[in-house]
């Protein structure tokens, strides 16, 4: 008598990746639905796979799981680590801080301030500078933040374009004397080089034209806390410079972590500048 066909048992490789889903939801099960940093570490306890952030840990960590397309990183994931914060800011802080430390494998484009440019007006003229040689926190009249000198000039050429600004004027193009730049003559430029409109006109169009890319000088004379608080978790961040030192409970630790050596930080000065400038939230002066 034949025996009725047995049903093939699962192959290993599928059982093993089921059981660590199942483990996986048992940890973001454990998370809170409150603000915080999370890390996905995979066998390397020195390396990362990822480094993430939110306002409620565990529908984000569930919202990992969902996703199809992180099929690869989750079935590397051995375990997830969970930092709380007390608020969006802090979350925001810590995780940018921790991805630069960090540099995981799955965190897209890594910001790098070394080669971090912006545009000064010089005379009328704008011209490239980089945060290697100028203090960004403190000098007045910069426009934009950019990953490159490239990319600075890239978005110096847009905003000409946006406003039939003149390249010759702004020294993006050499002009030959006594003839108008390549673009007036295709209707791009208002006509500056020959005698469309006055030097000054030209430069004031050109500070309106840069106005909305402005860098906020930091407003205080030393070092802050900014303070954020939620349901169970009340937190000090202290900043100086744009740079955030790091996150604590008490003004007496606040000014201790103020000491810390501060220069201008990209991800600081755009996560912080709006809610700063809003005063949003309470603010402490430590120094
Ligand atoms: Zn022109």
């Amino acid at each position: 008598m034949n025996s009725p066909p047995q049903a093939d048992p699962a192959p290993p490789v599928f059982r093993g990746c089921t059981l660590l889903l199942q483990d996986l939801r048992n940890q973001v099960d454990l998370a809170p639905p409150l603000p915080g940093v999370y890390i996905f570490h995979g066998d390397r306890s020195d390396l990362p796979l990822y480094i993430g952030k939110s306002i409620n840990l565990r529908a984000r960590l569930l919202s990992h799981l969902r996703n199809r397309d992180e099929a690869r990183m989750l079935a590397q994931t051995r375990r997830i680590e969970i930092i709380r914060t007390a608020g969006d800011i802090g979350a925001l802080l810590l995780e940018a801080q921790l991805v630069k430390l960090r540099q995981p494998v799955f965190n897209q484009r890594l910001r790098r301030n070394r080669q971090l440019c912006s545009l000064r007006l010089h005379d009328g003229k704008p011209e490239v500078v980089a945060a290697a040689h100028v203090d960004f926190a403190t000098t007045p009249d910069l426009y934009g933040l950019f990953a490159s000198r490239h990319a600075a000039l890239e978005a110096l050429r847009d905003t000409a374009d946006a406003h039939h600004l003149c390249w010759g004027a702004l020294g993006l193009e050499r002009l030959t004397r006594g003839r108008p730049c390549f673009r007036s003559m295709i209707g791009r430029c208002a006509g500056v080089c020959r005698g469309g409109e006055s030097i000054n006109q030209h430069q004031k169009r050109l500070a309106s034209a840069l106005t909305a890319m402005r860098i906020t000088c930091w407003p205080y004379p030393g070092a802050i806390a900014l303070v954020e608080q939620c349901v169970d978790m009340r937190q000090m961040h202290v900043i100086r410079n744009w740079c955030y030192l790091g996150s604590c409970r008490t003004v007496r630790q606040a000014a201790k972590l103020s000491q810390v050596a501060s220069g201008f930080d990209v991800d600081g000065y755009k996560i912080l500048a709006g809610p700063i400038m809003a005063r949003e939230t309470a603010i402490i002066q430590l120094s």
